[in-house]
């Protein structure tokens, strides 16, 4: 399938490549690295990273505008295993697609889809599609494939096998990777997201079946000068917690008129339950968007019980 996606890039004069809504750095590693190789390999392809920007990633180039006029274009979706999570609209106007996803399956919508649910990430999918067609691979694209790797794993705590490590491995040793420059541009963070941890930490319910939540409301995100997305990502900083398995932040977005789950697990599977509520993801990390508070409710006393389900079946 990789062979047959580097065919259809031959054939196109212009690429467009998108990924999923609320952008990561694995989404943006992974666009930016196949965008800056097809440049570099075919001198005369227009190429096309496209889909929100976010401040927050600033360290990458910037997104691009097509204007999606003429159905000439071949359109890669890298990061996303289904149509209403992708970052664009008007999808019919592409002349062909292609999928480049690790998330489990949800629905094809392309011509040709290659996907590999044990992959790190989808920056690992990336690279292997540059080697295999020995498409040009340089400092520049290690490193945007080293950050989406970094951080998709979470620095080699998820989805890490020898095989990871192998692959990063050989970018340090071969690309000249600036890895002390890669680390501060993911994890350096301003002083009102670390406040905001200290109010999560101190307001994190945790129930006797091991499910820790915290509801994140408007007001408390103006207090402490933060977006719903910033607020959501929190989630990744209360792993191993002794006495929690299952746990999300719940963010009020009120520009989208929605409630934000960002759950996270370490035992019961949760994205069938995120599938509920209009979300999905991968089995030990998904995400879910409900109307209201009420809904929230519902919803977390559902992840409540996957907890109390999952400590019986396990008898403890
Ligand atoms: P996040 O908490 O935003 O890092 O998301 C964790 C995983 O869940 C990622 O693989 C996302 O693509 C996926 N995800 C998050 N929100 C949703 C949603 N509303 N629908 C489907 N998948 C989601």
């Amino acid at each position: 399938m990789l062979e047959n996606i580097y065919e259809k890039i031959k054939a196109y004069d212009t690429v467009v490549i998108a990924r999923h809504i609320g952008v990561d750095p694995d989404a943006l590693g992974s666009q930016f690295a196949l965008k800056t190789s097809i440049e570099k390999t075919f001198k005369n392809k227009k190429v096309y990273a496209v889909g929100a920007k976010s401040s927050k990633y600033n360290y990458f180039p910037k997104l691009d505008k097509y204007e999606n006029t003429n159905k000439e274009a071949l359109l890669i979706v890298v990061d996303t295993p289904d149509k209403k999570r992708i970052d664009i609209t008007n999808l019919e106007n592409y002349q062909e697609i292609c999928k480049i996803d690790h998330h489990p399956f949800i629905e094809k919508f392309g011509e040709c889809e290659y996907i590999k649910t044990d992959s790190s990430s989808a920056s690992e999918l990336i690279l292997e599609l540059i080697l295999k067609n020995e498409m040009v691979l340089d400092s520049e694209i290690a490193t945007y494939l080293f950050i989406g790797i970094v951080s998709d794993t979470n620095r080699f705590l998820f989805n890490t096998t020898y095989k990871t490590f192998e692959i990063i491995k050989n970018l340090v040793q071969k690309y000249n990777i600036d890895i002390e420059s890669a680390y501060r541009n993911l994890y350096t963070r301003p002083i009102s997201e670390i406040r905001f941890q200290g109010y999560i930490s101190q307001n994190m319910h945790v129930t006797s079946n091991g499910l820790g939540y915290v509801i994140i409301t408007n007001d408390i995100m103006q207090e402490y000068g933060v977006d719903a997305s910033s607020a959501g990502n929190m989630v990744n900083n209360y792993n191993n917690i002794e006495e929690v398995i299952v746990w999300t932040t719940v963010s009020e977005d009120v520009k989208n008129k929605i409630v934000k789950f960002n759950i996270r697990s370490r035992g019961p599977v949760i994205n069938t339950v995120a599938e509920k509520y209009n979300g999905g993801g991968h089995k030990f990390a998904s995400g879910a968007r409900v109307k209201n508070m009420e809904e929230a409710e519902e919803l977390i006393q559902e992840l409540d019980n996957l907890c109390k389900e999952y400590l019986e079946k396990e008898g403890k």
